[in-house]
């Protein structure tokens, strides 16, 4: 059997593997084709050493809460090559008023679970603070495809929504809160209001019963966020090392995938062809849809129609000297209603050990997002050394800037996206030109962004 994969991101490598080990297991002779239209694999994954700091162009991390690429590591043996966050420094700062304010113990993402440090905090004003209480009498609300900024304005109000939940969501998706889909990115929040009516109830019941690892307690094998030691590229080598040595081919943009037959054809951007019995896409969405606009008109403005938003990541090394703040957390994030072109800073080196030499401090600054687009762009990113400056209390000029990215990503699933319609909807102007937009680089490498919520896994579904 003949199986083409197109695209050599993390979803691709990850399902070519995951195709070899059930052909072998089926007993089944598999011929593998993997295109990749770059000239390097792994796709937003890319990790690089330089001047002893290691950047990550992409993702840093993975959660060891989702078991699928934990699982996908003991499958090839590389679990010992995982670390662990410092939880000695798990603690998220919210810039608030010029201030980086510590994110009350026991805040759950969205709302508090533990009273003490949450009477206590300085980010919520009094009032802020009483409304958010009202969520313990508030009834449960109705709609299934409710907005994440609706439902946290709904039950917690707009304090919570401000100062925590729109720049921690922005952390993750870069996206405006109140078009992101709560059922499509935190399920859980509508199952806990579902079940226990109020939402701090209900988070606080589920800490007690949670296992140690989501709490950070030392002890538990694996932190919330786990990583490698020589970064998130191990696990791109780990998965192309698995494959048949002439199975990856390079610089092979497919522009198109239509029927042939039984089977498939793969138009390349060379006028070349190849044929294969079964294809699995794994590209960015916009990507898929330009390649199957024949073949499912249907599916591929489905595709097209889900938005991206360009973001920067910028990477800093210090000289820890030169940085007053503690840097006693794994890093800030910054709302909006602050006005400022920075999403959220990660401070690298506390968070994984090996990020940067003794002495030194590795910082990675975001840019850009859904709600900010154009501090995303080259101009702004260039300034980013300036940026965590006046939070971080003035560190000066830092000494090494690693990387200035542009990416284009990551995907938002926003409301409707559960319920894929059956027809495609009607297109929307805003969001074609953002995905329309391309990645630009910048100096020094370019990155490609766009989040597959869970890349190296896909659940069965029964028709
Ligand atoms: C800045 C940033 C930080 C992130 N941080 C995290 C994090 O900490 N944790 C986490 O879990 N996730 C994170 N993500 C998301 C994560 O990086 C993605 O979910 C994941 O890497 C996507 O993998 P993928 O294989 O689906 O897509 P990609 O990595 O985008 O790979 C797609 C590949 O397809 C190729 N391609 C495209 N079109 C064609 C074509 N026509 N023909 C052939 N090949 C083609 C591309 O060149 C690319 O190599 C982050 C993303 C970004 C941008």
């Amino acid at each position: 059997m003949k199986l083409a994969v197109v695209g050599g991101g993390v979803a691709g490598l990850a399902a070519a593997h995951r195709a070899l080990e059930i052909a072998r297991e089926r007993g089944v002779s598999l011929e593998l084709a993997l295109f990749e239209g770059g000239d390097r694999i792994g796709g937003t994954i890319q990790t690089e050493r330089h001047e002893g700091f290691l950047v990550e162009g992409g993702p840093d991390s993975f959660l060891s809460e989702k078991p699928w690429a934990l699982a996908l590591c003991h499958r090839l043996g590389i679990e010992d090559r995982l670390i662990r966050t410092d939880d000695r420094f798990r603690r998220t700062y919210v810039a608030f008023g010029g201030r980086l304010h510590p994110l009350p113990d026991g805040f759950q993402l969205l709302a508090p679970t533990r009273l003490g440090p949450f009477v206590r905090s300085e980010l919520f004003s009094w009032a802020g603070k009483l409304r958010m209480a009202m969520d313990l009498v508030l009834p449960r609300g109705g709609d299934p495809d409710e907005s994440l900024g609706g439902f946290v304005s709904r039950r917690l109000g707009k304090e919570a929504l401000e100062r925590v939940a729109q720049p921690l969501v922005a952390g993750i998706y870069t996206a405006d809160p109140d078009v992101l889909s709560l059922a499509a990115t935190m399920p859980r929040f509508l199952e806990v209001e579902r079940k226990e009516r109020s939402l701090i109830l209900g988070l606080w019941r589920a800490s007690r019963r949670a296992p140690a690892a989501a709490q950070g307690v030392s002890g538990a094998r694996w932190s919330l966020f786990v990583t490698f030691a020589e970064g998130m590229e191990e696990l791109i080598r780990a998965l192309a090392s698995r494959l048949p040595s002439d199975a990856v081919h390079l610089k092979e943009r497919v522009t198109s995938v239509t029927r042939e037959g039984e089977g498939w054809r793969l138009g390349m951007a060379d006028g070349s062809a190849a044929a294969a019995d079964a294809v699995i896409v794994a590209t960015e969405a916009y990507q898929a849809g330009r390649m199957l606009r024949y073949t499912d008109p249907a599916l591929s403005h489905l595709l097209d129609d889900i938005p991206y938003a360009s973001s920067a990541t910028v990477t800093l090394g210090w000289r820890r000297a030169d940085i007053p703040h503690p840097l006693d957390g794994f890093g800030f994030v910054v709302p909006q209603i602050e006005g400022r072109p920075l999403i959220a800073c990660t401070f690298s080196s506390v968070k994984y050990a090996g990020r940067a030499p003794d002495g030194f401090a590795l910082l990675r600054v975001f840019l850009g997002g859904a709600l900010n687009e154009r501090a995303g762009g080259p101009r702004r990113a260039r300034r980013a050394p300036a940026y965590p400056g006046p939070t971080a209390h003035q560190p000066g000029e830092p000494l090494s800037q690693g990387h200035a990215a542009i990416s284009r990503g990551p995907s938002r699933p926003h409301r409707g996206h559960r319920g894929m319609p059956a027809r495609s909807p009607p297109p929307c102007p805003r969001r074609r030109r953002l995905s329309r937009r391309g990645h630009r680089r910048l100096r020094p490498v370019g990155r490609r962004g766009g989040r597959a919520r869970a890349p190296v896994h896909v659940e069965r579904t029964r028709r």
